[in-house]
C-alpha cells in the first residue's frame, strides 16, 4: 500500500504512528494498572497516582515527556512514577511504527491487516506486562484476544494468506472468508493445545508447573491472530528469549521463578516482523501436511 509513497511521507507516517502508539501506550497502562485489581477501565475517566490518588492533570499526561519534565515524581505527592509508564508508552509507540514499516511500507500489506497486527501486538504488550508483575496472564486479554483473531480470521482473510500462515489449505472451501475464519480456528487450536502439552509434559517429569494455563490460552490467542505457522516459529524463538533473559538473573540474582508471558509475546512479534524469513523453514512441513490433505 505504502510501497509506492514517497521517501519523506514514509517517514512522516512512520514518525506519526510512533507517537499515536506513544498516546495509545499511555491508555495501555492504565488498563495494566487496573486489569489485575480488579477495576473498571472507564471510571474514573481521570488517570490518578496509585500512590496519592491525585487525578493526574492532563499536561501532566503526556506520553513520554511528562515523566521527563517531572523528573520521574508525582507533582502532589513526590512519589517516584514506575517505569513501566514510559516503558510502555515507547515500545508501544516501537511497536506501531515497526509494524507500520515493515508490514505497510516495506511488504506492502494493506491497511486492515496492520491494523489487526497493530492491535494484536498491543494485547501481547499488555499481557506482557501483567505478567511480569502478576505472574498471571488475564482472561480479559487472552479470552478476548482469542475471539478478537476468530472474528479478524474470518473479516480479514488476507491475514492468513501467503507466507505467514496456512497457504496449504488456502483453497479449503473456496469461501475467503470461511477459509480465513478456518485458518484462525487451526492456528488457535494448534497454539493452545501445543503449549497445553508442554504443561502436561513439564508436569509429569518434573512433578511441578511447568507451563500455566494462562500462557496456553495466550498462544491460543496468538494462533487465533497469525495462523500456526507464526505459533511454530513463537514456539521454538521464546525459550532462547527467555534463557536470554533467565540465566544471567538466575546467576546474578538467584531468581528462577519467572513470568513465560513476555518471552511468548516477544516471540510472537519477531515472528510477526520477520515472518516471511523465519516461517520458510517450515516450508518442509508444510509440504509434507500437503501430502497428507
Ligand atoms: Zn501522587
Amino acid at each position: 500500500m505504502a510501497g509506492e509513497l514517497a521517501p519523506i511521507v514514509q517517514i512522516v507516517l512512520t514518525a506519526w504512528l510512533f507517537a499515536l502508539g506513544c498516546a495509545v501506550g499511555s491508555f495501555l497502562n492504565v488498563v495494566i494498572y487496573r486489569l489485575p485489581r480488579g477495576l473498571t477501565i472507564l471510571e474514573p475517566r481521570r488517570s490518578f497516582c496509585p500512590r496519592c490518588g491525585h487525578a493526574i492533570r492532563w499536561h501532566d499526561n503526556v506520553p513520554l515527556l511528562s515523566f521527563l519534565f517531572l523528573g520521574r515524581r508525582c507533582r502532589d505527592c513526590a512519589g517516584p512514577i514506575s517505569w513501566r509508564y514510559p516503558a510502555v508508552e515507547g515500545l508501544t509507540g516501537l511497536l506501531f511504527a515497526l509494524i507500520f514499516y515493515r508490514q505497510a511500507v516495506a511488504s506492502g500489506t494493506d491497511v486492515g491487516q496492520t491494523v489487526i497486527m497493530i492491535l494484536a501486538a498491543s494485547l501481547l504488550l499488555v499481557a506482557a506486562a501483567v505478567d511480569v508483575e502478576w505472574f498471571i496472564i488475564p482472561d480479559e486479554i487472552s479470552l478476548f484476544g482469542l475471539l478478537g483473531g476468530l472474528l479478524a480470521g474470518l473479516l480479514i482473510p488476507s491475514l492468513h494468506v501467503g507466507a505467514a500462515s496456512y497457504h496449504t489449505w488456502e483453497k479449503l472451501t473456496g469461501l475467503a472468508h470461511l477459509d480465513g475464519l478456518i485458518a484462525s480456528a487451526v492456528g488457535a487450536v494448534s497454539g493452545g493445545l501445543l503449549l497445553w502439552m508442554v504443561r502436561v509434559v513439564g508436569r509429569l517429569l518434573f512433578r511441578r508447573e511447568a507451563m500455566g494455563l494462562g500462557d496456553a490460552k495466550l498462544m491460543a490467542m496468538i494462533g487465533a491472530f497469525f495462523g500456526w505457522k507464526v505459533v511454530l516459529v513463537t514456539f521454538f524463538l521464546s525459550p532462547f528469549l527467555g534463557v536470554l533473559y533467565g540465566v544471567p538473573r538466575l546467576v546474578l540474582k538467584g531468581e528462577h521463578l519467572m513470568p513465560y508471558g513476555p518471552f511468548l509475546s516477544l516471540g510472537a512479534v519477531l515472528a510477526l516482523l520477520f515472518r516471511t524469513e523465519l516461517c520458510s523453514f517450515l516450508e518442509p512441513l508444510e509440504y509434507l501436511v500437503g501430502l497428507l490433505a
